[in-house]
């Protein structure tokens, strides 16, 4: 009698099932997975003991009918090839129809689904290889599968798993990988009932990094994009003032798959070399669109791993255009900088011929115009760096020429006589053609807007001795929650307080005496009447965040100004891109002709 026996199939599918589940991430990523090939828009997964107890992946996609549903869960059950040459085609994450039938191999199951079209849902547990319950349900379409007894009868799997701390860092890096490739599925992760992650559907990776990373990386974010031939690169990596201690904000996809590899990572760090320091390690977010019959997917159990036909071509593209993006993000930056000089002061010469924007003690020679005034002030950065501190020079700078008699900025010629003011709120002013009135409060809103507009990113800010605290309801809170990245780089510095609250501990400097409740409250509704895919949506919330900065920090109707602060306020609109309407569309002046004047009186038919 032979020595070979076939293994019955319940013993060699939990024997597969450890090549697809290793631990409770790659189960998740095998629903998450699923409910993005079913066209699902939002998507969210709860855990308890980081998916150690439960894992539970709900979807809002195209669910399944009562077939699939039953067997779904058989080995080889797909939906999405029917012939191996598809593989080298294929668009849909699975393929294998393995996930489920390992999953249920070594777990128990429970599924609820329901199509579009269907009155209810079906429901059906799955438990020792053997159907505990198939009923049918009341359900929103899409599908919830929850899985509960992970490894139950895999002991030795179970003795391997981490502790609950590595097993969840697996899954936020694996949660974290999905949000970036897909903006515009809306994510939540909950753990232990408590929604940790919550990221509304957004434009684009660039934006949903913002979502991700604190303020400070996502504004040192800087987008890359290349093509060669078949490889096309893009996405974005953060620049020279930016690193961190860890290689946790590196992501790689290529043709939409989140994938490790060596060669990549090393030639992404190879871009960086002598612009971050050794050891340090960049935030970055890679696509690579390769044709498929040059890669191989199929080499890893759970496709993490890829292999590349021609994997030198690749790498050497990747490290050429970050090195690229970098050396063209510094020169842009300084380029601004000295732009911006020689464009607002009158002090500063223009720049020699032979001057290079590299050099930076010629630069910071050659822009030596640190006003005295100088305690307060401080950009959103510490400024660290040499660059930042020419920012840091420039903030100094606004506030002074801000405080400047007009009469010393004679870039325009003054072509009008301020004559008076009606009501506190109309200056009145004498002109060549006629009278004007100028509304106090849509002129300054408009020079405001275009000044927070201008220096995006670089607003002078001012920390406030005594934080101003807002409290939210709880759903303005999660409504606000992911767009605080948006007040930090429009310099309001603003955090999560508590359970309910936000506090501000800084503000641009125009803005230092206003109370910023409303303004918050306003961006807040605005954002709850738009479509959140909207691909406008990043560009109109700043839009509306500005002019709203703008209008809470420009002076009243009724306010009373000296002289010398009607003189500045006419002149700085005189030189004002857009000066004739307010960032709302209302005018800012209105003319009176002297030919209208003059028929009134009869001096002119
Ligand atoms: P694969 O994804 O490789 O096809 P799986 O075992 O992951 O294999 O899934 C088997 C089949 O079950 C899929 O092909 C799909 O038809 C169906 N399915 C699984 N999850 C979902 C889901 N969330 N929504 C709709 N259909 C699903
Ligand atoms: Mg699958």
């Amino acid at each position: 009698m032979g020595k070979i026996k076939q293994l019955p199939l319940h013993e060699a599918q939990k024997i597969a099932a450890g090549e697809v589940v290793e631990r409770p991430a790659n189960i998740v990523k095998e629903l998450v997975e699923n409910a993005i090939d079913a066209q699902a828009t939002q998507i969210t997964i709860y855990l308890q003991d980081a998916g150690k107890a439960l894992i539970r992946v709900v979807d809002n996609g195209i669910g399944m009918d009562i077939d699939d549903a039953q067997c779904c869960f058989l080995k080889h059950a797909t939906s999405k090839i029917q012939h191996f040459n598809e593989l080298e085609t294929i668009n849909s994450f699975g393929f294998r129809g393995e996930a489920l039938a390992s999953i249920a191999a070594i777990s128990t199951i429970s599924l609820v689904t329901k199509e579009k079209e269907s009155n209810e849902g079906i429901k059906i547990i799955i438990s020792e290889n053997s159907i505990k319950e198939n009923s049918t349900i009341a359900s929103s379409t899409g599908t919830d599968i929850t899985i509960t007894d992970l490894f139950h009868n895999v002991p030795a799997r179970k003795k391997f798993l981490k502790k609950e701390q590595t097993e969840w860092r697996h899954i936020q890096q694996l949660f974290h990988a999905f949000c970036l490739n897909y903006p515009t599925i809306h994510f939540k992760l909950f753990s232990s009932n408590n929604c940790l992650y919550n990221y509304p559907a957004i434009k684009n990776s660039l934006s949903r990094g913002a979502q991700l990373w604190d303020q400070k990386t996502a504004q040192h974010l800087i987008a890359i994009e290349n093509q060669q031939s078949t490889v096309k690169i893009n996405g974005f990596i953060s620049n020279h003032h930016n690193f961190r201690y860890d290689r946790s904000a590196i992501f790689f996809f290529v043709n939409n798959r989140w994938i490790k590899n060596y060669g990549l990572n090393t030639a992404l760090l190879k871009g960086y070399l002598n612009v971050i320091p050794q050891g340090r390690y960049p935030t970055a977010c890679i696509q690579i669109s390769i044709d498929p019959h040059e890669i191989d997917i199929n080499i890893h159990p759970r496709k993490e791993e890829i292999l590349f036909l021609h994997p030198r071509r690749i790498e050497q593209l990747l490290q050429q255009t970050v090195k690229q993006a970098l050396e063209d993000n510094l020169s842009k930056q300084i380029k601004q900088k000295v732009e911006f000089a020689s464009a607002n002061t009158s002090t500063i010469e223009k720049q020699p011929t032979g001057f290079n924007p590299f050099n930076f003690d010629q630069f910071f020679s050659q822009n030596n115009m640190l006003p005295s005034n100088q305690t307060s002030v401080q950009k959103i950065t510490t400024p660290a760096s040499t660059i930042e501190k020419s920012i840091h020079l420039h903030a100094q700078e606004e506030i002074a020429l801000s405080q400047q008699n007009p009469s010393q900025l004679t870039t325009t010629e003054k072509n009008y006589q301020l004559i008076g003011s009606y009501k506190k709120t109309y200056l009145l002013l004498e002109k060549e053609e006629g009278l004007v009135f100028v509304d106090q409060h849509a002129a300054q809103e408009r020079i405001l807007y275009e000044l927070f507009s201008k220096r995006f990113n670089e607003v002078a800010t001012i920390n406030l001795i005594f934080p101003q605290i807002i409290s939210l309801s709880k759903q303005d809170l999660t409504t606000i929650k992911p767009h605080l990245t948006i007040f930090q780089q429009n310099g309001i510095m603003v955090e999560l307080f508590g359970a309910d609250q936000l506090v501000i501990k800084a503000t641009p400097v125009h803005l230092k005496n206003t109370s910023l409740d409303s303004l918050i409250q306003d961006v807040i509704s605005w954002i709850n009447q738009q479509q959140l895919e909207d691909k406008e949506f990043f560009k109109a919330i700043n839009e509306k965040l500005q002019a709203q900065m703008a209008c809470k920090a420009a002076v009243k109707a009724g306010d009373e100004l000296t002289q010398a602060q009607k003189e500045e306020l006419l002149f700085t609109l005189e030189n004002t891109p857009n000066r004739f309407s307010c960032p709302h569309g209302r005018p800012t002046s209105w003319l009176l002709p002297i030919d209208e004047i003059e028929k009134k009186f009869r001096r002119r038919k």
